[in-house]
């Protein structure tokens, strides 16, 4: 089968012929239908050559696809059910573990996820190592649902820690509306539908498509948009700020559009620092670096998306044409997500 993979760092992943994997004892070997095309792969291309993780990996961190064949002992899936794949891969032992955190296994050997540092799915096939880490998806499609396992649960995971923040009167600013930044607009609606909702970007066409997910502000990113928050808040910033870049200009907005008690929120591993000290960012304003979500939180976006209230704006990519995928991404040409499709 054909596999995208990284085979050196710093060098443009390829398209390469290797074996069908075989799943092993309780594992799974999923057909992809899905494969997502997410940011922090484009922050691995540029990755120092020294960076320890094992070379060469298939890409693609963001999977879905149907049960193709189950390992020994491995059970409650039928061959062709069609199933999300959660994941960061912990070892299901550790008290983070146990209660569904494989996000934060707190044994280091353990987690890295298919995608980062394994084979992921960018390829035809993929093995996953456990049933745990597969979500039923019922009457959703492989090949738009892929998003939902890293675009959409991170963001959900992001938000959900902050929800007792964003009642009647708050707001929620989401500085990068990309493919994170739509998928927490749109769960900011569903989970705190009072809150007023601020999306900033750069890209105008981001913005107009935020507008349609739901935001009720969109500000091209500067000091105009810090006066608009304040403005909006009279004064007094935002109760949640989510950065989905982590640039150092969006931090520097993060630092000033923070709220007395509120949250910033670093989501986006763009390079950048958060200087803190007593009067900056706001007085007893929490700042957090959430890493991905867990497996009940991927089911309750599972269940979101089933009862439509977050979609993901996929565009379609044959396996041939991942390089150009990325490509665009690096651009800012992908509107919402693109996903590679391998199985068409
Ligand atoms: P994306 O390329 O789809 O979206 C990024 C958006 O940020 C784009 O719309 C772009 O126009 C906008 N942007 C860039 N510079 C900006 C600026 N100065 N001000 C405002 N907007 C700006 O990327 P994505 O896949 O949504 O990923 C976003 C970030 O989240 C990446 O850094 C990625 O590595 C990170 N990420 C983190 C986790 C985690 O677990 N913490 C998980 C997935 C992705
Ligand atoms: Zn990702």
């Amino acid at each position: 089968m054909k596999a995208f993979q990284f085979v050196e760092w710093q060098k443009p992943a390829e398209l390469r012929e290797v074996e069908v994997p075989e799943p092993g004892p309780g594992q799974v070997l999923i057909k992809i239908g899905g494969a997502g095309a997410c940011h922090s792969d484009l922050h691995i291309m540029e990755a120092p050559a020294d960076t320890p993780l094992p070379l060469p990996f298939t890409l693609g961190h963001e999977n879905a696809g149907w049960v193709e064949e189950l390992g020994a002992g491995a059970t409650g899936f039928a061959v062709g059910d069609p199933v999300l794949v959660y994941g960061p891969w912990g070892c299901g032992t550790c008290g983070n573990c146990r209660v569904g955190m494989e996000n934060y296994c707190q044994d280091p050997g353990q987690n890295k996820p298919g995608g980062l540092g394994r084979d992921g799915g960018m390829a035809d096939y993929m093995v996953v190592p456990s049933t745990r880490f597969l979500i039923p998806l019922g009457t959703l499609d492989p090949r738009e649902a892929a998003p939902l396992s890293d675009a959409a649960l991170t963001s959900y995971h992001a938000v959900k820690r902050s929800t007792h923040l964003l009642g009647p009167g708050s707001t929620a600013v989401v500085i990068g509306a990309g493919g994170l930044g739509q998928m927490a607009i749109q769960v900011l609606k569903a989970l705190s539908a009072a809150a007023t909702v601020v999306a900033v970007d750069t890209s105008p066409a981001k913005l107009e498509t935020a507008k349609t997910m739901g935001a009720d502000e969109a500000l091209v990113s500067g000091d105009d948009a810090v006066q608009r928050v304040k403005d909006i808040t009279r004064g007094q910033g935002a109760n949640l700020v989510l950065d989905m870049v982590g640039a150092k200009p969006t931090l520097e907005m993060a630092a000033q559009i923070s709220r007395v008690l509120g949250h910033v929120t670093i989501v986006g591993l763009g390079g950048g620092a958060l200087p803190v000290n007593f009067h900056s960012p706001a007085k007893e304003c929490s700042v957090a670096s959430p890493y991905w979500g867990s497996i009940p939180e991927l089911m309750e976006v599972v269940s979101l998306a089933q009862a439509g209230k977050i979609r993901m704006l996929v565009e379609q990519f044959p396996l041939e044409r991942a390089g150009e995928a990325y490509h665009l991404l690096h651009d800012g040409e992908i509107k919402g997500r693109a996903v590679i499709t391998p199985n068409g």
